[in-house]
């Protein structure tokens, strides 16, 4: 079985656990159209508008 050669020294223990590696909240932002979050310059998933206009039709 593999052995780790060295211990992992403290600041690269701690570093691999720190938030350095963490992904970032996504940007969100309030749809003009129904007010759902939504990604800023995407289509909204909720209502399909983007820029005040309809480009995915939903079902009423
Ligand atoms: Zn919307």
């Amino acid at each position: 079985m593999a052995v780790p050669k060295r211990k992992v020294s403290k600041a690269r223990r701690d570093k691999r656990r720190s938030s350095v590696w963490k992904l970032e909240t996504p940007a969100l932002v309030k749809c003009d159209q129904c007010g759902e979050l939504k990604l800023p310059h995407k289509v909204c998933g909720s209502c399909g508008y983007y820029k005040g206009r309809e480009i995915i039709k939903k079902e009423a």
